[in-house]
Formats: structure tokens, C-alpha cells, sequence
């Protein structure tokens, strides 16, 4: 019994040292010191040994069986280590690699003309004001002193969505919204998408912006809307930037004008960039009709106040020194990386 018991301690310690995975010395020890393992046999027949013997090959099997155990023991917590490393070498992380740039994206040349000539309207105390973009031809055109049939709607090639129903062809619409609420006085102006059905080319587009501006409070003057537009001009273009009004028509102002800056380029010297002659056109604006006041509910002879409006792609372009607007809607990459 001796020489079986040595035989199958030696034979289970040689599986256990060879074997390369925990699954393996489970097996191992089941086989051996499970309930019908080897050892547990040998154990059963230990009936057959003589009584006086007992005690000493119980003692050998016990010797045997923390033989085999300790030595599970050792092997697992080697295979267990080996495991662990093998995991960390493949996790591991080689802070030496140089890292991936993450792309930025740019503001849009609209969008920071906007921002721009938000701050600066807001610097002088105005809100923004939104209004939607498919209005009625009724703050479109009516209530801006532009009845049915009259020639100022055959400039303005309109989109009709039905007879009451366009997409707005101007920002104007949202003056009427703001003074139809009757909160005065009113400082605000209003920045947003409008359409036209024009061509595309270096100049035109049938989705442009435009941002409007209104001033209505009592005692309002053409001298306020010079000095607001003039101090405009200058934070825009800088200081030395004058402006020089046209006189012009709109059907909702009266005064209307049309207003040039001294080109930022030349200083007003002339060059390629105003083509010559030292001014640049950039807006349009009056004082606000007085029966446009009437039509919203305002009492002309209380209040006045005074309109302008300019197109952000305007803008965008002058800034930028940009030559064809259609740039700013391509959204090429290369384009737009350059702001
Ligand atoms: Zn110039």
C-alpha cells in the first residue's frame, strides 16, 4: 500500500508541475482527491489493512493528500500570477506614443459677423428679437406700408406658400410682431434667415440674412439714427470709419436713405477694393413711416423712431475681403478653416 500511495503522490505532483492552466489542476484534483479520486480509493481499502497498522497509513494517506494539496496550492497561485501578467502586458499603455489632435471646429465668417454686430448693439442697449420664417404677407408687406399691387413687391421676388402664407422676403416683419405688442419704448433688433427667389451668383443667393434694427421712443430724430449708425460704422470698421447718407425710397420709412462707410481698405482714398471711389454701401434705414406706427397702434404724434436694416453676408464678405458669397454656403472645409 506504501509503494501505491508513493506512486500515486509522485504521479500527481508530476501532472500538477506540467500542467499550464487553472482549468487543468481542477481536473487534477478531482481526480485525485475528489470523492472517487485515487486517494479516496486507497482510503476505502484501508479496511484491509491490519488494525495496529491503521493509524500510520492513515497518517501516510493524510501526509500524501497535503502533499498534493499544497502543491495545487503553489501551482495556482503561479498560473494565477502568470495570468495577471500576460493580461497586463496586453493592456498596457505606452504613455511615449505621441497623442491624436483633436479637430476644433471654426465659427462660420455669418456667424461671427453676427456676434459682432450683436455686441455692439447690445453694448448700446438693444435686445435681439426673433421672429419667424414663414410669415404672413400681412407682416410681410401690408402692415409695412406695402399693400397688394404695389411695385416695391415686384423688387422682392417672393416664395408664396399659399395667398396669406410666404417665406418671409425681409427681417422687417419681426419690427411689426415688436410693435404690435405695444411695449414702449422699443430698442431691438432682429437677426434671421430670409428669401428671395433669386439666381445664385457671386452676389445672390434665395437664402440670405439680414439684421434689422428699431428704435421707436418719443422725440426719436434722424440725428439719433445718424449718430447710432455712425458709432456702428466705427466699432465695426474702426475709428477713423465715416459714414455719408443717400438720400433713397423704402415704402415703410420716410426719410429713407441709403448709408455708405469710408472703405476700411483705402480710407476712403480709393482702390480695387471700392472699386474707385473711397465708399462702400452697407445698409439701408429712414425714420419709421408714420402710418406704419398707425397700422401697429402707435400714435405718430407721440412717438417716432427709425429703422435700419443690413445684410450679415454683407458683412461677412467686407470683413473678410471675401469676393463671391456663394463661399459662404459651399461649407468647403478649406474654406471655413481660414476664420
Ligand atoms: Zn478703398
Amino acid at each position: 500500500m506504501r509503494e501505491q500511495l508513493e506512486k500515486i503522490k509522485k504521479e500527481a505532483l508530476k501532472q500538477i508541475q506540467s500542467s499550464e492552466a487553472l482549468e487543468t489542476l481542477n481536473e487534477i484534483r478531482v481526480s485525485y482527491l475528489g470523492k472517487k479520486g485515487e486517494l479516496t480509493n486507497l482510503l476505502k481499502s484501508m479496511k484491509d489493512v491490519a488494525p495496529e497498522e491503521r493509524p500510520k497509513v492513515g497518517q501516510m494517506v493524510n501526509d500524501a493528500r497535503t502533499a498534493i494539496e499544497s502543491c495545487l496550492e503553489e501551482a495556482k497561485a503561479v498560473l494565477g500570477r502568470k495570468a495577471r501578467e500576460e493580461q497586463l502586458k496586453k493592456e498596457v499603455i505606452d504613455v511615449t506614443l505621441p497623442g491624436k489632435k483633436r479637430k476644433t471646429g471654426h465659427s462660420h465668417p455669418n456667424t461671427i459677423a453676427l456676434e459682432e454686430v450683436e455686441r455692439i448693439f447690445i453694448g448700446m442697449g438693444y435686445e435681439v428679437v426673433e421672429g419667424p420664417e414663414v410669415e404672413y404677407d400681412h407682416y410681410n408687406f401690408e402692415k409695412l406700408n406695402i399693400p397688394k399691387g404695389h411695385p416695391a413687391r415686384d423688387e422682392q421676388d417672393t416664395f408664396y406658400i399659399n395667398d396669406r402664407i410666404l417665406l418671409r422676403s425681409q427681417t422687417s416683419p419681426v419690427q411689426i410682431r415688436t410693435m404690435e405688442k405695444g411695449k414702449l419704448p422699443i430698442r431691438m433688433i432682429a437677426p434671421g434667415r430670409v428669401f428671395r427667389s433669386d439666381e445664385v451668383d457671386a452676389t445672390h443667393s434665395p437664402s440670405f440674412h439680414q439684421i434689422e434694427g428699431l428704435v421707436i421712443d418719443k422725440n426719436i430724430t434722424f440725428a439719433d439714427l445718424k449718430g447710432t449708425l455712425a458709432e456702428f460704422a466705427k466699432e465695426l470698421f474702426g475709428p477713423e470709419t465715416k459714414v455719408k447718407f443717400r438720400p433713397h425710397h423704402f415704402p415703410f420709412t420716410e426719410p429713407s436713405a441709403e448709408v455708405d462707410v469710408t472703405c476700411f481698405k483705402c480710407g476712403g482714398r480709393g482702390c480695387r477694393f471700392c472699386k474707385g471711389s473711397g465708399w462702400i454701401e452697407i445698409l439701408g434705414c429712414g425714420m419709421v413711416h408714420p402710418h406704419v406706427l398707425e397700422m401697429c397702434g402707435i400714435d405718430p404724434d407721440e412717438y417716432s423712431g427709425f429703422a435700419f436694416g443690413v445684410g450679415l453676408e454683407r458683412i461677412a464678405l467686407l470683413k473678410y475681403e471675401i469676393d463671391d458669397m456663394r463661399l459662404l454656403y459651399e461649407n468647403d472645409i478649406r474654406f471655413l478653416k481660414q476664420f
